[in-house]
């Protein structure tokens, strides 16, 4: 919370100290750089008569009548009329004697908020209410601030302002920089958004490109840039040991492969090589689309580590996808003499102590599991590698415990959720990026079909002959968020009836809640081909790979987000047999529903579809950025201020390396209080 000193000097309560703290405000400056959301014109008084619809604006009147109503709730009801005559309701749904007051009969008032067909006629709901008796309208635009209950918008107003006088606002850029880049200061800037000039209209306040406002954005991306490239020196100059392996491993596990590895394989996996042989950790994500084989790339990392005498650990973020990596690297690397262990949550007691001590004797080269890896009690013996399979699936804490283990280990990441480019470098920028743009050869494109879930009989009958040509299907059941009882309930029924609409095929159950062994030995019954169709909860999402699998139907796709619905889809289409993908859809959709099938429908590239994505949702929702524990930009939109960007992120070096002052001033500014970029 805000300093007492601070809280002082700008004549601050205790108690709005804690409203402010609600606002992650906790300096002068904090406030200074807490920006108006909107802004209201209340310069001017329309007549009733002329008001438009829907819109913000400010009628001013005498209180004709004034009742507290009960039906259909209790609620307080005002008529107001001014000098033309006409009339509106004003309506208040929470209401303190104090209003009562203030709208009495008699009492000429000023209304601010938009007026819209009610029940009653045109009225306005919760407007702001002024009296028009003793004060004039105001000089210029009102700015609106994000606020929480209890702090009032002229308190925080008259905080900001106090701020405002109270801090050296100087400029931390030089002058002949702003000139080049074409920035107004930040002073004026400042001034300006807080309290807008008489001249400017709401719109043009509202429109990012007014140079105040490019102003604070271009700040907001250089700090971003700046905490960024000093947490990748932090990194740089850290120590790690060098991994140089002599490739003999590597050179057995592909001579034993079926397969070559495709250019982009290859040429991943020698970005990776020379990143491990550096003196300071590896911090790369290793980006490609579903099915583009990232794990035997991953597989020839931790070959390096081991040649190198170093231990891996490979963490994926479910027990099916851990167990399939499991099996996996068993089936690579026992042939090759090494020892392959497993530690997951689920495991009895005894094998788990019995693993945890190969780990901490070294016995154990390359440890697969979920992030039960990553518990305080386990200890590795010497661990050079670290691989993270589906990296953007692993909450803060997780990763945290991943970083606490050994900040000087070299990571792998993978995600086959492509960043978008500026996500990339604002969000990413202390990551390495290696992407595999290229899938192995032979793939048939998968066919997708979007049904109406009224023709689901005719769905069945496709499985079926899909499974007398002694292909496999997939049967995705309805995503329900609400209740896991209510997804298990839904998974039965959706196996029961299945199985008595296809009683000639084997059909399988597998689900969140069940046992990872069980889990397990249904999904090895299915990779042997035991069984013909999978019926499954979206825990097949990731990392599942069955190449005899052609048939993928997912129920209620609507319910689906892109990523999923992209994921899913990739299940398929692995081996050589023509795949489809059966989307069954039930009406009414909505637009986000329509928008998100219209995209998985027409496109199969990863990236164009995490690009779509990123459209329809914004980058906050996309990278979830609560979960992920990325702090987002507040002013700053990476879509329609990619020029900026760009400029911060040239200057960002730049400054680092001949101005070092200007990169603590402007750093302490933005980021003092607020959480670190430079976290996890
Ligand atoms: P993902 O990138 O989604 O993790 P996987 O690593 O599971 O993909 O690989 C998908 C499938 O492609 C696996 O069956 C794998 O053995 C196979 N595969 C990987 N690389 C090649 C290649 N170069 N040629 C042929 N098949 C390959
Ligand atoms: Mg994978």
């Amino acid at each position: 919370m805000m300093p007492t000193e601070t809280q002082k000097q700008l004549k601050i309560t205790e108690n709005a100290a804690k409203k402010l703290a609600k606002l992650n405000i906790q300096t002068a400056w904090d406030l200074a750089l807490h920006l108006p959301l909107r802004y209201e014109d209340e310069t001017h008084v329309m007549p009733i008569a002329d008001a438009p619809l829907g819109v913000p604006c400010q009628v001013e009147g005498t209180v004709l009548f004034q009742e507290v109503q009960f039906r259909p709730r209790r609620q307080l009801v005002v008529r107001i009329a001014d000098h033309s005559g006409s009339v509106l309701h004003l309506r208040f749904i929470h209401f303190y004697p104090s209003h009562q007051k203030q709208l009495a009969e008699g009492k000429r008032i000023r209304a601010v908020g938009e007026i819209k067909h009610g029940f009653f006629g045109d009225e306005m709901i919760h407007p702001k209410i002024r009296d028009a008796e003793n004060s004039g309208l105001a000089e210029s635009l009102t700015p609106v601030y994000p606020t929480v209950n209890g702090l009032t918008q002229p308190n925080l107003r008259r905080m900001i302002q106090t701020a405002l006088d109270s801090l050296p606002l100087h400029d931390t850029l030089p002058d002949d920089l702003l000139g080049r880049l074409n920035l107004p200061h930040l002073a004026e800037s400042l001034r300006l958004l807080h309290a807008p000039p008489p001249e400017l209209t709401v719109q043009q306040l509202s429109d990012g490109t007014l140079p105040a406002w490019q102003r604070l954005k271009f700040d907001e991306l250089l700090a971003q840039q700046l905490s960024m490239r000093l947490a990748r020196q932090k990194r740089i100059s850290g120590e790690a040991k060098p991994l140089n392996g002599d490739g003999s491993l590597s050179l057995r596990l592909l001579n034993a492969l079926p397969f070559a590895l495709t250019q982009a394989q290859q040429r991943v996996v020698g970005e990776i090589r020379a990143d491990l042989a550096h003196t300071y950790p590896m911090h790369r994500l290793l980006q490609g689309d579903v099915g583009s084989g990232k794990t035997i790339v991953a597989a020839l990392a931790a070959l390096t580590a081991i040649e190198a005498d170093t231990q891996v650990a490979v963490m994926a973020p479910t027990e099916i996808l851990a167990e399939q990596h499991f099996i996996k690297f068993k089936q690579w690397f026992e042939p090759l003499g090494l020892n392959v262990a497993w530690l997951s949550g689920s495991q009895r007691k005894k094998a788990k102590d019995q693993n945890k001590t190969a780990v901490s004797d070294g016995l154990a080269h390359i440890t697969v599991g979920t992030h039960a890896l990553f518990q305080d009690d386990v200890q590795f013996h010497n661990l050079g590698l670290v691989i993270v399979d589906e990296q953007h699936r692993f909450g803060v804490a997780q990763r945290l415990a991943l970083k606490n283990k050994g900040c000087d280990v070299h990571q792998l990441m993978m995600s086959a959720t492509p960043i978008p480019r500026t996500l990339a470098m604002s969000f990413f920028a202390d990551l390495d990026v290696s992407v595999i743009d290229e899938l192995p050869p032979n793939r048939t494109p998968i066919k997708t079909r979007l049904v109406n879930s009224a023709r689901r009989a005719e769905v069945e009958g496709f499985v079926l002959a899909t499974c007398r040509k002694g292909q496999q299907a997939y049967w995705v059941c309805p995503l329900i968020e609400e209740s896991e009882t209510l997804q298990l309930q839904t998974a039965t029924d959706t196996l029961a009836v299945l199985q008595q609409a296809l009683p000639e095929l084997k059909i399988g159950l597998v689900h969140g809640r069940m046992k990872a062994a069980e889990k397990a030995g249904i999904m090895s019954e299915f990779s042997a081909g035991r069984l013909n169709v999978l019926v499954a909860t979206t825990v097949i999402e990731v990392g599942v790979d069955v190449p005899n699998a052609s048939l993928m139907v997912i129920e209620h796709a609507e319910r689906m987000g892109l990523a999923q619905l992209h994921q899913l889809r990739g299940r398929v289409g692995r081996g050589a047999a023509a795949s489809a993908c059966v989307l069954l859809f039930s009406e009414p959709l909505s637009e986000l529903a329509k928008a998100r099938l219209k995209v998985i429908y027409e496109h199969t590239d990863g990236f164009e579809i995490a690009r779509q994505d990123l459209n329809i949702r914004g980058p906050g929702e996309f990278l979830g950025a609560r979960q992920s524990g990325v702090p987002m930009l507040r002013f700053a939109n990476l879509e329609e201020d990619l020029q900026l960007l760009e400029k911060a992120r040239e200057l960002a070096p730049q400054l680092i390396d001949h101005h070092p002052a200007t990169v603590t001033a402007h750093l302490n500014r933005w980021l003092a209080s607020r959480e670190s970029y430079l976290g996890v």
